[in-house]
């Protein structure tokens, strides 16, 4: 969900950065044509499982708070009576370090206090206007571009992950909606003035001309949006044309595709040509004959507690962690297992007990069924298509840096399966595993937007290396088929 509070850390979904920083210019607004861009094949509709009202504490704006606060929620519930159902996070949020002035106050178990039997109880009681607006965005990301506003959904719930539901492009009405309420979260959490809101909310094509959209290929070298479309095009076709028909090479093709890029970049060339430009199946092949390097390793072990047993000790900590301004790193059992799993790679991935994460790697499973491969490659089109892993919708992540983020996700999802698989001693990479470890790791990959500006830019130089990841791709894939 965007807006949330989780482990003691601001998070926000990453639904769009700020509305001010990208729509500059004149515009005359029409919201008969508000120019979104969906994707096609990709679906959501909520199936009321309730899972992802867990794991999080709730931000609110003051105007969501407004409308629950003075209720008797007691009176309404027996098990809401004489229950704080509010963190007050006000000074923290005049100071700029919350998202936003009010969370609610989660359960030992890290579930919304408004939770029941799977539904929420504030749109039942009161209707889904009164619901908190995060929860009325959550999983849609909407990001202004000056070729529309892109739309789609992340991966942190169980619904978008199996792509359940309606066809996104047959919700054009509906998703209009949406983002007029996006609009007017970003108003109430300051992040925009008044009148970029009404320039945003009757947005048409004709505007967006004068829409920013300032990304890097890596720091420090800009690219137009022009250029930045001719690398998403060509590595959207990679992806979905099969050109490589493993999708390791796949992956490993695409970063070849950026290092491509980045020389075309440095010597003044024109990005149009990556659309001729194919990746040869030797230039994939060799990154399977070389071992990754310790930094390499290490970073991946980082990767994989990042992604996995962060999560967990979140849950353990929820209640704590929600009402506590100390960093989680404060807690000496989570230092304690964050050293242990990078240093020595032994990690705990829910319900396997710890292993040892170069054991899980060299633990061979059967070749991904075509259902798995086709999930990957929709994940993987779904986060470029989005224009959500890199740009003003990261924190100003470059094109390579976010590339290799999905990449590492990508070989954490394959070890949380093969750890699975391990621990059942059998060799099947199943498909629920997948949707389990991206319903997981998408959490973590969206928190990237909220990190403060000086992590979100050392992120972005320890990313921005174009074959970052691909030795451990080229090594990680001798050990499925
Ligand atoms: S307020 Fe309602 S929709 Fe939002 S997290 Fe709580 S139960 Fe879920």
């Amino acid at each position: 969900m965007n807006g949330f509070n989780q482990e003691g850390q601001n998070f926000d979904g990453g639904t769009m950065n700020s509305l001010g920083n990208t729509l500059q210019g004149d515009f005359e607004g029409n919201s008969s044509d508000l120019p979104l861009v969906l994707p096609e094949d990709i679906r959501y509709n909520c199936q009321g499982c309730g899972r992802c009202c867990t794991g999080w504490a709730v931000g609110l704006t003051d105007d969501d708070y407004a409308k629950v606060k003075d209720v008797n929620w007691g009176e309404l519930k027996e098990e809401l009576k004489d229950k704080e159902l509010f963190v007050d996070k006000r000074k923290e949020f005049e100071a700029g370090v919350s998202m936003y002035p009010v969370y609610t106050k989660t359960r030992p178990d890290g579930s919304c206090p408004f939770l029941f039997d799977s539904l929420c109880f504030i749109h039942g009681t009161l209707g889904e206007s009164a619901k908190p607006g995060t929860c009325k965005l959550f999983p849609y990301t909407f990001i202004p571009t000056p070729s529309g506003i892109f739309v789609s959904v992340v991966y942190n719930s169980m619904a978008s992950v199996r792509n359940f539901g309606e066809l996104l492009t047959n919700q054009r009405k509906m998703l209009a909606e949406i983002w007029q309420i996006a609009v007017g979260q970003e108003q109430s959490k300051g992040l925009s003035t008044q009148a970029v809101s009404d320039v945003a909310i009757s947005i048409k094509t004709s505007d967006l001309k004068a829409v920013r959209y300032d990304v890097n290929l890596v720091p420090g070298v800009p690219l137009t949006w022009e250029e930045y479309m001719h690398i998403d095009k060509r590595l959207i076709e990679l992806i979905q044309s099969k050109e490589h028909p493993e999708v390791f090479d796949t992956l490993i093709a695409a970063g070849e595709l950026l290092l491509e890029a980045l020389k075309i970049k440095n010597k003044g060339g024109d990005l149009a040509q990556l659309a001729e430009l194919a990746i040869p199946q030797d230039s994939v092949d060799k990154y399977k004959l070389e071992a990754p390097t310790l930094f390499e390793n290490l970073l991946f072990n980082l990767q994989c507690f990042r992604s996995f047993e962060w999560p967990l000790l979140g849950k353990k900590f929820a209640a704590n962690w929600a009402t506590s301004s100390k960093s989680p790193l404060h807690e000496p059992a989570v230092l304690k297992a964050g050293l242990r799993s990078v240093l020595s790679g032994k990690i705990e991935f829910p319900d396997t007990g710890i292993v040892s994460l170069p054991a899980v790697r060299k633990y061979k499973v059967n070749k991904f069924e075509p259902e798995v491969d086709d999930f990957l490659r929709r994940y993987l089109f779904m986060k470029i298509f989005s224009k959500g892993f890199c740009g003003p919708s990261m924190n100003g992540l470059s094109v390579i840096s976010g590339y290799n983020n999905i990449v590492a996700n990508f070989l954490t999802a394959i070890i949380y399966v093969k750890a699975h698989s391990m621990v059942k001693n059998d060799n099947v990479a199943r498909i629920a595993d997948f949707y389990e470890a991206y319903c997981l790791l998408d959490r973590e990959v969206v928190q990237v937007s909220q990190l403060p500006m000086d992590k979100a830019q050392f992120f972005d130089s320890g990313f921005s290396s174009p074959r970052l990841f691909s030795r451990l791709l080229g090594r990680m894939s001798k050990e499925v088929g």
